[in-house]
């Protein structure tokens, strides 16, 4: 055995070497991850919003929107089967807003826009006047 290979220095030296490389490689996953970050929050439209009432720029803002829109469906939806339950009831039961529907009053508003649904006196078909919530 050499004494320079069992000596502490050499010891001590490559251990803070270790350390050292051991760091650098931590701050470049770290460096990484940001970049990926930064990448997936600003998306790859360009700013372009995803929905028609400029909502969705990123890809974050892209997944909430869709997440509201399908709120909204949900509150057209359960609406709508209100008032089949109020018109099973009251046989000529026929509201000229969607507030006058008994249990209504919870979900009857677009949760974007904070309109208030709509009924269409003709055909009697509840829709969100939210822009891009037409055909729910
Ligand atoms: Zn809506």
């Amino acid at each position: 055995m050499s004494g320079e290979f069992c000596s502490g220095e050499a010891v001590k030296g490559r251990s803070s070497r270790r350390r050292g490389q051991t760091l650098v490689a931590s701050l470049i996953v770290i460096a990484i991850i940001m970049i990926l970050t930064v990448v997936y929050m600003r998306g790859t439209g360009g700013g372009k919003p995803a929905k028609p009432d400029g909502r969705g720029t990123t890809t974050m803002g892209a997944a909430k929107a869709s997440a509201e829109d399908i709120a909204c469906q949900s509150n057209v939806n359960q609406v709508r089967q209100l008032l089949m339950v109020a018109k099973t009831s009251y046989d000529s039961f026929k509201p000229a807003t969607v507030d006058e529907i008994p249990g209504a009053t919870s979900v009857s508003k677009c949760p974007v826009g904070k309109e208030t649904y709509t009924i269409d006196p003709e055909s009697g078909e509840i829709h969100c006047p939210h822009l891009g919530h037409e055909k729910f």
